[in-house]
Protein backbone atom coordinates (compact mmCIF):
# COMPACT_ATOMS: atom_id res chain seq x y z
CA UNK A 1 0.00 0.00 0.00
CA UNK A 2 2.60 2.56 1.02
CA UNK A 3 5.46 1.26 -0.99
CA UNK A 4 2.89 1.72 -3.95
CA UNK A 5 2.42 5.79 -2.71
CA UNK A 6 5.92 5.97 -2.51
CA UNK A 7 6.23 4.79 -5.82
CA UNK A 8 3.73 7.20 -7.17
CA UNK A 9 5.39 9.87 -6.02
CA UNK A 10 8.74 8.85 -7.45
CA UNK A 11 7.20 8.90 -10.78
CA UNK A 12 5.39 12.38 -10.73
CA UNK A 13 8.78 13.84 -9.75
CA UNK A 14 10.63 11.68 -12.62
CA UNK A 15 9.11 11.76 -15.79
CA UNK A 16 11.53 9.31 -17.15
CA UNK A 17 10.04 6.89 -14.73
CA UNK A 18 6.23 7.20 -16.07
CA UNK A 19 8.15 6.91 -19.48
CA UNK A 20 9.36 3.92 -18.46
CA UNK A 21 5.81 2.55 -16.81
CA UNK A 22 4.15 3.15 -20.40
CA UNK A 23 6.68 1.22 -21.96
CA UNK A 24 6.89 -1.64 -19.72
CA UNK A 25 2.76 -1.37 -20.13
CA UNK A 26 3.15 -1.67 -24.30
CA UNK A 27 5.32 -4.59 -23.76
CA UNK A 28 3.06 -6.29 -21.68
CA UNK A 29 5.64 -6.52 -18.64
CA UNK A 30 3.13 -5.56 -16.23
CA UNK A 31 0.11 -5.83 -15.67
CA UNK A 32 2.05 -9.77 -16.14
CA UNK A 33 0.51 -12.55 -18.43
CA UNK A 34 0.02 -15.37 -16.64
CA UNK A 35 -0.02 -18.57 -19.14
CA UNK A 36 -1.72 -21.50 -18.21
CA UNK A 37 -2.87 -25.12 -20.48
CA UNK A 38 -6.10 -25.28 -18.40
CA UNK A 39 -7.04 -21.97 -18.98
CA UNK A 40 -10.51 -22.71 -18.82
CA UNK A 41 -11.00 -24.06 -16.45
CA UNK A 42 -11.04 -21.15 -14.49
CA UNK A 43 -13.22 -19.18 -16.81
CA UNK A 44 -17.31 -19.89 -16.21
CA UNK A 45 -18.77 -20.39 -19.76
CA UNK A 46 -19.37 -18.67 -22.25
CA UNK A 47 -17.05 -15.64 -20.69
CA UNK A 48 -13.70 -14.94 -21.87
CA UNK A 49 -12.34 -13.78 -18.93
CA UNK A 50 -13.25 -12.95 -14.91
CA UNK A 51 -13.51 -9.56 -13.94
CA UNK A 52 -12.93 -8.59 -9.66
CA UNK A 53 -13.12 -5.23 -8.30
CA UNK A 54 -12.13 -5.20 -4.60
CA UNK A 55 -11.67 -2.27 -1.93
CA UNK A 56 -9.80 -2.01 0.80
CA UNK A 57 -12.84 -0.26 3.08
CA UNK A 58 -10.47 1.04 6.38
CA UNK A 59 -12.06 4.96 6.75
CA UNK A 60 -9.02 6.39 9.18
CA UNK A 61 -7.71 2.91 10.03
CA UNK A 62 -5.04 2.38 7.54
CA UNK A 63 -3.28 5.35 7.77
CA UNK A 64 -2.50 6.13 11.48
CA UNK A 65 0.95 4.51 12.35
CA UNK A 66 2.21 5.43 8.48
CA UNK A 67 5.92 6.39 9.11
CA UNK A 68 5.84 8.32 5.37
CA UNK A 69 3.77 10.91 7.33
CA UNK A 70 4.40 13.82 10.17
CA UNK A 71 1.12 13.52 11.19
CA UNK A 72 -0.15 10.59 10.13
CA UNK A 73 -3.47 10.50 12.45
CA UNK A 74 -4.15 13.70 10.46
CA UNK A 75 -3.79 12.33 7.21
CA UNK A 76 -5.43 9.01 8.54
CA UNK A 77 -8.59 11.18 9.41
CA UNK A 78 -8.06 12.99 5.86
CA UNK A 79 -8.14 9.57 4.16
CA UNK A 80 -11.49 8.74 6.51
CA UNK A 81 -12.82 11.61 5.10
CA UNK A 82 -12.04 11.49 1.67
CA UNK A 83 -13.82 7.93 1.70
CA UNK A 84 -16.73 9.24 3.14
CA UNK A 85 -16.87 11.51 0.25
CA UNK A 86 -16.04 8.53 -2.55
CA UNK A 87 -18.12 6.03 -1.47
CA UNK A 88 -21.92 7.04 -2.25
CA UNK A 89 -20.78 8.23 -5.77
CA UNK A 90 -18.71 5.16 -6.25
CA UNK A 91 -22.09 2.72 -5.12
CA UNK A 92 -24.10 5.18 -7.51
CA UNK A 93 -21.42 4.25 -10.14
CA UNK A 94 -21.96 0.56 -9.77
CA UNK A 95 -25.46 0.66 -10.14
CA UNK A 96 -25.18 2.87 -13.18
CA UNK A 97 -23.45 -0.22 -14.80
CA UNK A 98 -24.43 -2.90 -12.56
CA UNK A 99 -20.82 -3.64 -11.28
CA UNK A 100 -20.30 -5.48 -7.91
CA UNK A 101 -17.17 -4.61 -5.80
CA UNK A 102 -15.61 -6.65 -2.81
CA UNK A 103 -15.38 -4.63 -0.09
CA UNK A 104 -12.74 -5.83 2.59
CA UNK A 105 -13.93 -3.67 5.14
CA UNK A 106 -12.08 -2.98 8.93
CA UNK A 107 -14.24 -4.86 11.36
CA UNK A 108 -14.37 -1.31 13.40
CA UNK A 109 -16.48 0.57 10.72
CA UNK A 110 -19.64 -2.51 11.35
CA UNK A 111 -19.95 -0.65 15.18
CA UNK A 112 -22.10 2.60 15.63
CA UNK A 113 -20.11 3.45 19.01
CA UNK A 114 -17.76 2.19 21.38
CA UNK A 115 -16.79 3.21 24.38
CA UNK A 116 -13.87 2.91 27.02
CA UNK A 117 -13.64 0.17 29.64
CA UNK A 118 -11.40 0.91 32.54
CA UNK A 119 -9.99 3.27 30.79
CA UNK A 120 -9.28 1.20 27.96
CA UNK A 121 -10.84 0.84 24.58
CA UNK A 122 -11.69 -2.58 23.05
CA UNK A 123 -10.20 -4.51 26.45
CA UNK A 124 -11.89 -7.92 25.21
CA UNK A 125 -9.31 -8.34 22.18
CA UNK A 126 -5.73 -9.61 21.97
CA UNK A 127 -3.73 -6.60 20.94
CA UNK A 128 -0.38 -5.78 19.19
CA UNK A 129 2.67 -5.36 20.99
CA UNK A 130 4.94 -2.13 20.12
CA UNK A 131 6.61 -3.03 16.45
CA UNK A 132 8.20 -1.17 13.55
CA UNK A 133 7.59 -2.04 9.77
CA UNK A 134 9.07 -0.31 7.08
CA UNK A 135 6.04 1.29 6.46
CA UNK A 136 3.89 1.66 10.20
CA UNK A 137 5.50 2.63 13.19
CA UNK A 138 3.63 1.75 16.66
CA UNK A 139 5.77 2.51 19.45
CA UNK A 140 3.95 4.14 22.54
CA UNK A 141 0.38 3.48 24.15
CA UNK A 142 -2.44 1.35 23.37
CA UNK A 143 -3.01 -0.15 19.39
CA UNK A 144 -6.49 1.59 19.68
CA UNK A 145 -5.07 4.93 21.40
CA UNK A 146 -6.54 6.91 18.38
CA UNK A 147 -9.94 5.74 18.58
CA UNK A 148 -12.14 8.19 19.68
CA UNK A 149 -14.70 5.68 21.71
CA UNK A 150 -17.76 7.52 20.61
CA UNK A 151 -20.47 6.83 17.85
CA UNK A 152 -20.46 7.36 14.06
CA UNK A 153 -22.13 10.75 14.00
CA UNK A 154 -19.56 12.45 16.25
CA UNK A 155 -16.29 10.65 14.84
CA UNK A 156 -17.50 9.38 11.55
CA UNK A 157 -13.63 8.60 10.43
CA UNK A 158 -13.50 5.55 12.60
CA UNK A 159 -17.36 3.83 12.34
CA UNK A 160 -19.36 3.70 8.94
CA UNK A 161 -22.84 1.47 9.98
CA UNK A 162 -24.43 3.80 6.78
CA UNK A 163 -22.05 3.05 4.54
CA UNK A 164 -22.48 -0.76 4.72
CA UNK A 165 -25.90 -0.05 4.75
CA UNK A 166 -25.75 1.88 1.66
CA UNK A 167 -23.38 -0.99 0.04
CA UNK A 168 -25.84 -3.70 1.22
CA UNK A 169 -28.81 -1.97 0.52
CA UNK A 170 -27.80 -1.20 -2.97
CA UNK A 171 -29.29 -3.12 -6.10
CA UNK A 172 -26.02 -4.36 -7.59
CA UNK A 173 -24.94 -7.64 -5.60
CA UNK A 174 -21.93 -6.41 -3.52
CA UNK A 175 -19.70 -8.52 -1.06
CA UNK A 176 -18.54 -7.45 2.17
CA UNK A 177 -15.44 -9.04 3.06
CA UNK A 178 -13.26 -8.47 5.85
CA UNK A 179 -9.80 -6.47 6.50
CA UNK A 180 -9.01 -7.21 9.50
CA UNK A 181 -11.00 -5.56 12.88
CA UNK A 182 -8.38 -2.65 13.67
CA UNK A 183 -6.27 -2.90 10.51
CA UNK A 184 -3.34 -4.68 12.21
CA UNK A 185 0.06 -6.15 10.77
CA UNK A 186 -0.76 -9.79 9.98
CA UNK A 187 2.55 -10.91 9.82
CA UNK A 188 3.45 -13.94 12.42
CA UNK A 189 6.54 -11.99 13.26
CA UNK A 190 4.63 -9.35 14.67
CA UNK A 191 1.03 -10.87 14.66
CA UNK A 192 0.62 -14.05 17.52
CA UNK A 193 -2.12 -16.75 16.00
CA UNK A 194 -4.00 -15.53 19.40
CA UNK A 195 -4.47 -12.03 18.05
CA UNK A 196 -5.20 -12.94 15.03
CA UNK A 197 -8.31 -14.98 16.09
CA UNK A 198 -9.21 -12.78 18.58
CA UNK A 199 -9.41 -9.62 15.67
CA UNK A 200 -11.03 -12.34 13.21
CA UNK A 201 -13.65 -13.53 15.81
CA UNK A 202 -14.86 -9.75 16.77
CA UNK A 203 -15.22 -9.86 12.81
CA UNK A 204 -17.24 -12.69 12.90
CA UNK A 205 -19.54 -11.28 15.70
CA UNK A 206 -20.12 -7.38 14.59
CA UNK A 207 -20.68 -8.69 11.07
CA UNK A 208 -23.39 -11.13 12.12
CA UNK A 209 -25.48 -8.38 13.32
CA UNK A 210 -25.94 -6.86 9.65
CA UNK A 211 -26.86 -11.09 8.76
CA UNK A 212 -23.12 -11.01 7.00
CA UNK A 213 -20.88 -13.70 6.79
CA UNK A 214 -17.74 -13.04 5.62
CA UNK A 215 -15.79 -15.01 2.99
CA UNK A 216 -13.21 -12.77 1.62
CA UNK A 217 -9.79 -11.21 3.21
CA UNK A 218 -7.37 -8.95 2.61
CA UNK A 219 -4.62 -8.46 4.64
CA UNK A 220 -4.13 -5.19 5.52
CA UNK A 221 -1.04 -3.26 3.61
CA UNK A 222 -0.10 -6.52 2.03
CA UNK A 223 1.27 -8.09 5.59
CA UNK A 224 0.37 -11.38 4.26
CA UNK A 225 0.11 -14.01 7.69
CA UNK A 226 -1.43 -16.71 9.98
CA UNK A 227 -3.14 -17.93 6.53
CA UNK A 228 -3.97 -21.14 8.21
CA UNK A 229 -6.42 -19.53 11.17
CA UNK A 230 -8.76 -17.99 7.95
CA UNK A 231 -10.81 -21.12 7.21
CA UNK A 232 -11.52 -21.52 10.95
CA UNK A 233 -13.48 -18.12 10.96
CA UNK A 234 -15.28 -18.89 7.53
CA UNK A 235 -13.00 -17.44 5.38
CA UNK A 236 -12.72 -19.27 1.93
CA UNK A 237 -10.29 -16.48 -0.06
CA UNK A 238 -7.71 -14.19 0.09
CA UNK A 239 -6.16 -11.64 -2.28
CA UNK A 240 -2.48 -10.62 -2.77
CA UNK A 241 -0.61 -8.29 -4.61
CA UNK A 242 2.48 -9.67 -4.93
CA UNK A 243 3.03 -8.58 -8.35
CA UNK A 244 0.56 -7.08 -11.07
CA UNK A 245 -1.16 -9.85 -12.94
CA UNK A 246 -3.31 -11.06 -15.11
CA UNK A 247 -3.48 -14.68 -14.38
CA UNK A 248 -4.92 -17.49 -12.40
CA UNK A 249 -6.14 -18.11 -8.27
CA UNK A 250 -4.19 -20.08 -7.07
CA UNK A 251 -5.72 -23.12 -4.40
CA UNK A 252 -3.44 -23.45 -1.31
CA UNK A 253 -3.09 -26.51 0.45
CA UNK A 254 -5.57 -25.08 3.61
CA UNK A 255 -8.29 -25.18 0.89
CA UNK A 256 -8.51 -21.50 0.57
CA UNK A 257 -8.69 -19.58 -3.08
CA UNK A 258 -5.74 -17.17 -3.19
CA UNK A 259 -6.88 -13.99 -5.37
CA UNK A 260 -3.92 -12.09 -7.38
CA UNK A 261 -4.40 -8.64 -8.10
CA UNK A 262 -3.91 -7.07 -11.38
CA UNK A 263 -3.85 -3.52 -11.12
CA UNK A 264 -4.94 -0.82 -8.63
CA UNK A 265 -7.13 1.98 -9.45
CA UNK A 266 -5.66 5.55 -8.47
CA UNK A 267 -4.93 8.93 -9.86
CA UNK A 268 -1.45 9.13 -11.67
CA UNK A 269 -0.47 12.79 -11.96
CA UNK A 270 2.38 11.86 -14.37
CA UNK A 271 0.07 10.65 -16.82
CA UNK A 272 -3.46 12.28 -18.69
CA UNK A 273 -6.44 10.89 -17.96
CA UNK A 274 -7.11 10.02 -21.45
CA UNK A 275 -4.15 8.06 -20.88
CA UNK A 276 -5.17 6.18 -17.84
CA UNK A 277 -8.50 5.62 -18.58
CA UNK A 278 -6.87 3.56 -22.15
CA UNK A 279 -4.55 1.91 -19.99
CA UNK A 280 -7.68 0.36 -17.42
CA UNK A 281 -9.32 -0.50 -20.75
CA UNK A 282 -6.59 -1.99 -22.30
CA UNK A 283 -6.06 -4.29 -19.18
CA UNK A 284 -9.49 -5.49 -19.87
CA UNK A 285 -8.47 -6.10 -23.54
CA UNK A 286 -5.62 -7.72 -22.28
CA UNK A 287 -7.43 -9.96 -20.23
CA UNK A 288 -9.83 -11.08 -22.73
CA UNK A 289 -7.75 -11.97 -25.32
CA UNK A 290 -5.11 -14.35 -23.14
CA UNK A 291 -8.18 -15.62 -21.21
CA UNK A 292 -7.17 -14.41 -17.51
CA UNK A 293 -8.46 -12.94 -14.20
CA UNK A 294 -8.31 -9.67 -13.70
CA UNK A 295 -8.37 -7.98 -10.38
CA UNK A 296 -8.44 -4.61 -9.66
CA UNK A 297 -8.07 -3.14 -6.44
CA UNK A 298 -8.50 0.25 -4.59
CA UNK A 299 -8.30 2.59 -1.51
CA UNK A 300 -11.63 3.90 -1.16
CA UNK A 301 -9.88 7.04 0.03
CA UNK A 302 -8.17 8.05 -3.37
CA UNK A 303 -8.42 11.09 -5.11
CA UNK A 304 -11.90 12.18 -5.71
CA UNK A 305 -10.85 13.05 -9.58
CA UNK A 306 -10.42 9.30 -10.20
CA UNK A 307 -14.34 8.85 -9.61
CA UNK A 308 -15.41 11.89 -11.22
CA UNK A 309 -12.85 11.16 -14.40
CA UNK A 310 -11.43 7.79 -14.86
CA UNK A 311 -13.95 5.60 -12.80
CA UNK A 312 -17.05 6.58 -15.08
CA UNK A 313 -15.33 5.48 -18.87
CA UNK A 314 -13.76 2.48 -17.17
CA UNK A 315 -16.85 0.78 -15.86
CA UNK A 316 -18.70 1.93 -18.74
CA UNK A 317 -16.67 0.33 -21.17
CA UNK A 318 -16.83 -3.24 -18.57
CA UNK A 319 -20.75 -2.98 -18.85
CA UNK A 320 -20.20 -2.63 -22.54
CA UNK A 321 -17.60 -5.90 -22.72
CA UNK A 322 -19.72 -7.47 -20.10
CA UNK A 323 -20.83 -10.84 -22.61
CA UNK A 324 -16.73 -11.04 -22.40
CA UNK A 325 -16.36 -10.83 -18.88
CA UNK A 326 -17.75 -12.90 -15.84
CA UNK A 327 -18.24 -9.97 -13.46
CA UNK A 328 -18.39 -11.08 -10.17
CA UNK A 329 -16.97 -10.94 -6.62
CA UNK A 330 -14.49 -13.17 -4.72
CA UNK A 331 -16.81 -14.76 -2.66
CA UNK A 332 -19.04 -15.36 -5.78
CA UNK A 333 -16.20 -16.72 -7.98
CA UNK A 334 -14.71 -18.75 -4.77
CA UNK A 335 -17.35 -20.45 -4.80
CA UNK A 336 -17.75 -21.25 -8.43
CA UNK A 337 -14.21 -22.37 -8.37
CA UNK A 338 -15.22 -24.67 -5.70
CA UNK A 339 -18.11 -26.32 -7.24
CA UNK A 340 -16.12 -26.51 -10.59
CA UNK A 341 -12.50 -27.28 -10.39
CA UNK A 342 -12.75 -30.49 -8.17
CA UNK A 343 -14.70 -31.94 -10.86
ZN1 LIG B 1 -13.67 1.47 19.05
ZN1 LIG C 1 -5.74 -1.41 4.30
Amino acid sequence: MEFLQIEKIRSTQFPLKSLIGKLSFELGRNPKIEKKANYQDYIPKPYKSVLIISADFELAWAFRFSKSQKNPVENALEHGRLTRKNVPEIVKLCEKHNIPITWATVGHLFLESCSKENGHAHSDLKKLDHFESPFWKFDNGDWFKDDPCTDYKTDPEWYAPDLIKLITESSVNHEIGSHTFSHIDCRESVCTPDIFSSELKKCVEVANDYDIQLKSFVYPGHTFGNFNLLPEFGFTSFRTNYLNILGYPIKKSNKLWEHQSTAEFDIRHSWSIKYQIYRYKKIIDKAIKNNTNCHFWFHPSFQHQFVTDVMPAVFEYIDEMRKEIFITTMGEYTQWLNENMSK
